[in-house]
């Protein structure tokens, strides 16, 4: 698949106006956008890091991804987005690798993104998530 360059760096945490604090106040980073999605049951917040952000997540549900996550590992890393030219062209060459997929079609994202799951026991245990940014076309 084409990957131009790493979209995003996912990050679970307890709470977001207090994990802003820390990016904004240590890091000097900037939050441009806080965000709920419905979808997947979070509240985001978005820090540009050169062409890459980060994307911090809490859960709005602790039935719901991030918040089974939390309760299994705690705060920390929860996935690695990569951004494509082409994410149906990317998802079914993923499948037809043999790649164990969260989401056989793309679904909407945070910032209006396409985006899709690759689960992570067929990607050497990251959680790896693939956007295409079809707002930008
Ligand atoms: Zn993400």
């Amino acid at each position: 698949m084409e990957i131009s360059h790493i979209e995003h760096i996912g990050i679970a945490v307890n709470n977001l106006e207090e994990s802003i604090k820390y990016y904004e106040e240590v890091l000097g980073l900037t939050c441009y956008a806080v965000e709920e999605v419905a979808d997947q049951r979070v509240k985001t917040a978005f820090f540009m890091v050169g062409q890459t952000k980060i994307e911090l997540l809490e859960t709005t549900d602790p039935e719901g991804p991030i918040g089974k996550f939390i309760e299994k590992k705690g705060q920390g890393m929860h996935h690695l987005a990569f951004a494509v030219k082409n994410i149906e062209a990317a998802i079914a060459e993923a499948e037809e690798k043999g790649v164990q997929l969260i989401d056989k079609a793309p679904r909407k994202g945070a910032e209006g993104l396409s985006i899709a799951f690759l689960h992570p026991k067929s990607t050497v245990g990251v959680l790896t998530e693939l956007c295409e940014n079809k707002n930008s076309k």
